[in-house]
């Protein structure tokens, strides 16, 4: 028998959030981003969620190539541009879009041999400093690229530092703005922070990701509050329990004692599921669909909770690490991480299970 650990996709929940991201940006473009493996939901079961994006957006060249082999035929935007000349060149043939944000990259699509049709999404650095040409360089990248026959469509981009913060876009935009002062094309600001809370920021075309997988882009908050649904459930079974009377130890280390006599579960997640081991005790965790907490250390292989709030609990009985019951951003938040680490870290081993409601 497998070990009891599996996590659950939801693709109602996927097209839930992203009918609420279309909501809140009416009539924009919208590129729902399914980089890192789809944020960990696995690629395939992303585009299946998201079907109905106008397109996806992913920074992995074999990742764009396995779109295209099961069948995404819409628009695919490579977030990151070309690592090198061949991916000109599978841009080129399988319909790729590009962010330039690199003097190589304007390079590589001048000396494009073949005649090629190419739409480039060019790069503004706004302050994040990471990507992207800054105010003098990226007006005359757009003068290069506006030339090339191969480039069918540019589209002017930023992506914002701090639009999970109250005004944090602010200055952003007015650097993008006086960049993009003139130039005759279209605009794409806004990530999920953005998407939900910079109107201002929604341009032409939307890029949200976290949101659409029911994670909160902002630091403290709630997803279910901005009325996203979770589309990751990590679920596993007690496989042991342990009657600890006062002074008792639990785990590696011994970092947590009973204080009193109680009963601790052991489940069946450790960090090698991709269960945060620097989650402290007291971190919330689910039994029999009751919250609870996590006590000592997590260890490879098992992690142990209290069961003193689940007095019926017993080997076998179901724990949910995050889904419904405790929302990613709870155990994000108690570890001193964010709802998108947890989810890209869900490890190779543990079966992904697909819940679709929808008749085929
Ligand atoms: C990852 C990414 C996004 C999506 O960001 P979220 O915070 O997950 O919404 C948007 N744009 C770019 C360029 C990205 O790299």
């Amino acid at each position: 028998m497998p070990r009891p650990i599996r996590a659950t996709v939801s693709i109602p929940a996927m097209r839930h959030n992203l009918a609420l991201a279309r909501e809140r940006a009416p009539g924009r473009f919208l590129w729902a981003v399914v980089k890192a493996n789809g944020y960990g939901h696995g690629l395939a079961n992303a585009a299946r969620g998201f079907a109905a994006a106008d397109g996806l957006a992913l920074v992995e060249f074999d990742g764009a190539a396995q779109l295209r082999r099961e069948g995404w035929s819409g628009p695919v935007l490579m977030l990151e541009g070309a690592f090198d000349p061949v991916d000109v060149s599978q841009a080129a043939s399988e319909r790729l879009s590009l962010v330039v944000h690199e003097a190589r990259q304007v390079e590589w699509l001048e000396a494009l041999a073949a005649p090629a049709s190419i739409e480039v999404f060019l790069k503004f650095n706004s302050g994040m400093n990471r990507l992207g040409f800054g105010h003098d360089a990226f007006r005359e990248a757009f003068g290069r690229l506006a030339r090339l026959p191969s480039v069918s469509r540019l589209t002017l981009m930023t992506h914002f530092a701090n639009a999970d913060l109250d005004g944090g876009a602010d200055e952003a935009m007015r650097r993008f703005e006086a960049a993009a002062e003139g130039l005759p094309a279209p605009r794409s600001l806004a990530n999920s922070a953005a998407t939900l809370q910079v109107p201002g920021a929604h341009g032409d075309a939307i890029r949200p990701g976290v949101m659409l997988y029911g994670a909160t882009p902002f630091g403290d908050g709630d997803a279910r509050a901005l009325g996203l649904r979770p589309t990751m459930r990590l679920e596993s079974r007690l496989i042991a329990v342990q009657e600890l009377t006062t002074g008792d130890a639990v785990g590696y280390g011994s970092t947590f004692r009973a204080s009193q006599p109680m009963r601790i579960g052991v489940v069946a997640c450790g960090y090698a599921d991709g269960y945060p081991r620097h989650a402290p005790s007291g971190t919330p965790v689910a039994v029999d669909g009751v919250r609870t907490a996590t006590v000592g250390r997590v260890a490879m292989d098992m992690l142990m909770v209290d069961l003193g709030p689940a007095p019926g609990a017993r080997p076998g009985s179901a724990v949910e690490l995050w889904g419904e019951v405790v929302p990613i951003d709870a155990v994000a938040r108690a570890s001193g991480t964010i709802g998108y680490e947890l989810m890209c870290a869900l490890a190779q081993r543990v079966p992904l299970r697909v819940e679709d409601d929808a008749t085929p």
